[in-house]
């Protein structure tokens, strides 16, 4: 059989897998919470395509970035380069300049759910195709109050999600006025000790410094500590930013850690950029990244826009939300029908139809078994109630509505049967 391709996953109702990520209960709890979020705070859905120009990417995410190298890129029929989006942001701003939403007043907010593809080495909590949800506000403003904000409104949804051990970790990688001396200080604190550093480390301390500074491998860990740090090289407005993002988050009760290498993976931010991790989460801790990217639209060649997102990967928060959260009764079917014998089927599909009308989930039995192998289906389904429809229940209008937690049995009325599961509120 063919098996799926490496560093993807199924998403299955939870009865047929035990992993908790592969569940769609669990997705579809994120997804809604999430929904929820985002309608209180006014964002909208934007959903852009899965394929873009490679080109999109290559100015936007920046050609040495890991992100970039880890593309899936083909040469279309007609010999066009396109790329299976790695990041939604750059595919937002792209669509917001050629819609010309650069003439709304008021900031842009919006937000998006979907797969994105990136060909990295699989493990738990990385995937090659993965969904990430995500929000970008866009406009002309670059107020710290945008920042803070969004991560109040994510201070919610984690709260909602019951995903309570987390941290939230800023940082400003400052902007075009203070970034290129303290990078140039950077790499040459960097070239000092570089032998002593791993051999990614000596690969990015040319092409991308900054990431040096987020090098995960333990020998490094002593050297990267005696590195300058960007919050101490920021420039006057930078540094004023920063400390009004600090007061907002403050004033709103928020608790963060200042932490300075923390650098984001793509070229394009600026200011300030954050984290929230996730404890139970191992060594992909990473739930939430974002930041600031106020350059962005005019790499892309578009007019100048200010830009201020995040992306959180969908797999790990379903992973990290508690099993109290998800009720896996929500998803069981109501009602099983099934019939005593063959004269009763046309009368069962009929009754379906109208219990379906009703707003019941009904399952009816479509493979003329045997009442006691029907009643055992219904069990493993899970159905909640089963009804059983023989001649006699058809002459009499009244069927025998069976419990199947219970056992309890009893004899009902069409209209009783609805009243019957609408009292136990089970739609
Ligand atoms: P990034 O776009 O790299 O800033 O990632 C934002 C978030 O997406 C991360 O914090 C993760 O939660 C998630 N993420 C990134 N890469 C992967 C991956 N390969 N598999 C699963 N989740 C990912």
């Amino acid at each position: 059989m063919i098996s799926r391709v490496k560093g993807t996953q199924d998403v299955l109702p939870a009865r047929f897998t035990s992993k908790p990520d592969a569940q769609i209960e669990r997705w579809l709890f994120v997804e809604r919470a999430a929904r929820e979020a985002f309608r209180r705070y006014g964002f909208e859905e934007i959903r852009t395509p899965i394929i873009e120009r490679t080109e999109l990417f290559e100015r936007g995410v920046g050609s040495e970035t890991d992100v970039n190298k880890e593309m899936y890129t083909f040469a279309d029929r007609d010999g066009e380069m396109i790329s299976l989006r790695p990041e939604s942001t750059a595919p937002v701003v792209r669509a917001y300049s050629e819609h010309g939403l650069f003439n709304q007043a008021g900031l842009v907010k919006l937000f998006y759910i979907g797969p994105q593809f990136r060909r990295e080495r699989p493990q738990k909590g990385r995937y090659r195709q993965f969904w990430q949800i995500g929000v970008e506000v866009l406009g002309q403003s670059d107020a710290p109050a945008i920042e803070a904000e969004v991560i109040e409104m994510l201070d919610w949804l984690l709260n909602e999600l019951g995903i309570t051990d987390t941290d939230l970790l800023i940082n400003s990688i400052g902007d075009g006025q203070c970034r290129p001396a303290y990078i140039a200080r950077l790499k040459e604190a960097i070239f000092e000790r570089l032998g002593a550093l791993c051999g990614n480390c000596r690969l990015r301390a040319e092409t991308n410094p900054l990431r040096v500074l987020d090098c995960k491998v333990e020998s490094c860990q002593a050297y990267l500590a005696e590195l300058p740090r960007i919050n101490e090289s920021l420039c006057e407005p930078c540094a004023n930013h920063f400390t009004e993002f600090r007061r907002l988050l403050a004033q709103r009760g928020i608790a963060y850690k200042i932490e300075p290498r923390l650098v984001r993976g793509l070229d394009y931010y600026m200011r300030t950029a954050f984290e929230i991790t996730g404890a139970s989460l191992g060594a992909q801790n990473t739930l939430i990244g974002g930041g600031r990217y106020d350059g962005l639209s005019e790499i892309l060649g578009g007019q100048p826009v200010k830009g201020f997102g995040f992306a959180s990967g969908v797999e790990r928060l379903v992973m990290s939300v508690p099993d109290s959260k998800i009720n896996l009764d929500a998803t069981k079917p109501e009602l099983f029908v099934a019939c005593v014998g063959p004269e009763s089927r046309d009368y069962a599909y009929a009754l379906g139809r109208r219990l379906r009308a009703e707003g019941v989930t009904t399952i009816v039995d479509l493979e003329g078994r045997k009442l006691k192998k029907a009643l055992a289906v219904a069990n493993s389904i899970g159905a909640r109630y089963s009804l059983i429809i023989g001649e006699d229940e058809i002459k009499s209008g009244s069927y025998a509505l069976r419990d199947m937690t219970t056992g309890e049995q009893n004899n009902l009325r069409e209209s009783e049967i609805v009243d019957t599961l609408k009292y136990r509120r089970l739609f």
